[in-house]
């Protein structure tokens, strides 16, 4: 089974950190066999998407389709540049109020482009939209605090998602370092883990990649 390792970017980086970003990563990305995908801001989807190996989803995906709807980024857009979109995060859910209505039309319009959505959740109990392959669970309290939620529990909801929905790929996410990378990647039911704020720094994201 392949090993997942997600970096979302979340509102950060320019295009100069970027680059200095991509030169720092580039030997670790050319020799990995685990598949790492990179989420960035919209604005940086052109500049990394032609950079070698790299793999590439979106934050966000439009609930609607090409038209007049300012300021949304449409499927078909971004499978100019990505083959992956995230959907349903925590973030997502709560600045911007997105509801299990406009998450499953997002998730809707993802498959219809081809696009792979990356579901997260927040517990075993979140709703999941059909079609989905790739769930995250991400416990609120473990994003961006510096605790991570245990392996063994994650396991347990891994395993429960697992079960629920026939979902093939579970991965965690919540304060995921170099350090805990490893104990969650163990367990038999995690395939991989999203990392927020550990993988803008690319000598801590190398490590991750190379201890998962
Ligand atoms: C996230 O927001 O998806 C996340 C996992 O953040 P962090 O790694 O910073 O906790």
């Amino acid at each position: 089974m392949e090993t997942f390792i997600i970096a979302n970017w979340k509102s950060h980086m320019l295009l100069s950190q970027a680059q200095e970003w991509v030169e720092s990563m580039n030997a670790t990305l050319t020799s990995t066999s685990k598949k790492v995908i990179i989420c960035p801001p919209f604005t940086l989807l052109p500049f990394l998407s032609v950079q070698k190996n790299m793999l590439l989803g979106a934050q966000d995906i439009s609930p609607f389709g090409m038209g007049a709807y300012t300021g949304a980024v449409n499927g078909a857009q971004i499978k100019e540049f990505a083959l992956y979109v995230l959907i349903g995060h925590s973030e997502r859910r709560e600045y911007f109020k997105e509801d299990d209505t406009i998450l499953s039309q997002k998730v809707t319009l993802a498959l219809e482009q081809g696009l792979t959505p990356i579901y997260c959740v927040q517990g075993k109990d979140t709703i999941i939209p059909s079609g989905i392959d790739i769930v995250a669970y991400e416990p609120i309290w473990a994003i961006g605090s510096g605790k991570a939620e245990s392996c063994e529990q994650a396991n347990e909801v891994a395993l429960s998602i697992k079960a629920k929905n026939s979902i093939k790929t579970v991965l965690y996410g919540g304060s995921v370092s170099s350090k805990n990378v490893a104990s969650f990647t163990a367990m038999e039911a995690i395939d991989g883990v999203l990392v927020g704020s550990a993988s803008l720094n690319a000598v801590e994201f190398s490590a991750i990649i190379q201890n998962a």
